[in-house]
């Protein structure tokens, strides 16, 4: 028997983040892999997201400049949703009211929980563009100019957003590749490729500068964009889209580039639209046990893209001892009304199912 001796944590605030690394063979082996696939679920942090370490980071640096200040401070950011809900939970704890802006298209079960966590929600139009007041970012900063007291603490400009992942969320995956395995596979020791779909681009970008400056300069790190999204570079997205259109998956992709995001800390690019998206997630859930959200099981197919590519496949994909790490975001249950996690498989009944008709003598 072994376990982590963690002690008492003071709050919620405390059990942000420290996720594990979790060998994906069954999935991996689904799709011709040799190398070691792993995914790290966000979902196991205390909010439910990677959100949560930028929410907690910004907070506490702003009170340490005097920006927020308890008692007297209201939070008002605009976000997919998971920020807000890292928000609510750190401003729950240490006592600030919280203001979130979301885009009509982000699910309820988003709205349902920032609620819970006292947060007032202002809906947007999805359509509306980034700069327009109508927009999510648009209505936060009137809101700011109008609210005494408002902040906006801006995760699309705030240098803690990659920091938080920069110092927490890249060391967290050198720790786990370089302590002892439990695993029989060979390992190169190494993370040897990173996979993440971009958003703002701060988990991508700090992780991305924790492995090349600290660990691996060599690690190709791979950024996965959504067909309709214009993160990526014009030229691949030209290959797959004439420009900006709609997709279902929340969280990653934009209509313009956030500064947080840096480019340059990316190698390699893929578009992944939102079947192979939802498709990749509802399998691994199904082979892995992992219940992920639909931006991870973008993140699953970028990797599989990747991983396929010629390039890829001679490097890592085909290659034992290959460690290719790859972020999941958040939780399914973020989703669980969404029609493409409700709508009813197409297999048809199961042996199972059939053998339970059988047995309750309800056969045709
Ligand atoms: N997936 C989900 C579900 C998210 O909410 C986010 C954050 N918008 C991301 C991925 C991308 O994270 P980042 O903003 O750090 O690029």
């Amino acid at each position: 028997m072994s376990y982590r001796v963690q002690g008492i944590l003071e709050d919620a605030i405390e059990a942000i983040g420290d996720t594990p690394l979790i060998r994906l063979d069954r999935f991996a082996a689904l799709h011709g892999l040799k190398c070691n696939l792993l995914g790290k679920p966000e979902f196991l942090s205390s909010g439910g997201s990677v959100k949560d370490r930028i929410a907690k980071r910004m907070v506490e640096e702003a009170e340490k400049e005097g920006r927020l200040i308890p008692g007297k401070s209201v939070i008002i950011e605009p976000t997919s949703g998971n920020t807000g809900i890292g928000l609510a939970l750190v401003a729950a704890v240490k006592g600030y009211p919280v203001i979130i802006t979301l885009p009509e298209k982000m699910s309820r079960e988003k709205e349902a929980t920032l609620r819970a966590l006292g947060a007032e929600i202002v809906r947007t139009p999805t359509e509306a563009a980034w700069d327009s007041p109508e927009s999510h970012i648009g209505v936060a900063r009137k809101l700011e100019q109008q609210i005494p007291y408002g902040v906006i603490l801006n995760q699309y400009d705030n240098p803690n957003n990659p920091l938080a992942h920069e110092y927490t969320t890249g060391p967290e995956i050198i720790a786990a590749i370089t302590a002892p395995s439990k695993s029989e596979r060979p390992t190169s020791g190494k993370v040897d490729c990173f996979v993440a779909g971009a958003g703002t681009g701060g988990t991508i970008t700090g992780v991305s500068r924790a492995l090349k400056k600290t660990h691996n300069a060599e690690c190709v790190v791979v950024g996965v964009d959504p067909v309709g999204s214009i993160l990526a570079p014009d030229n691949v997205n030209k290959e797959v889209q004439s420009g900006v259109c709609t997709y279902q998956v929340e969280g990653i992709g934009y209509d313009f580039l956030p500064k947080v995001l840096a480019r340059e800390s990316i190698d390699v690019w893929e578009k992944i639209n939102d079947e192979e998206a939802f498709a990749a997630a509802r399998e691994v859930i199904r082979v892995e046990s992992l219940l992920v959200g639909g931006s991870s099981g973008s993140a699953l197919a970028g990797a599989l893209r990747y991983l396929h590519s010629s390039d890829g496949f001679e490097r890592f994909g085909n290659v034992e001892g290959k460690n290719v790490v790859v972020m999941l975001p958040d939780s399914v249950r973020n989703y669980m009304s969404k029609p493409w996690f409700l709508a009813p498989q197409t297999a048809g009944p199961t042996v199972l199912a059939n053998q339970i008709e059988t047995a309750l003598g309800n056969a045709a």
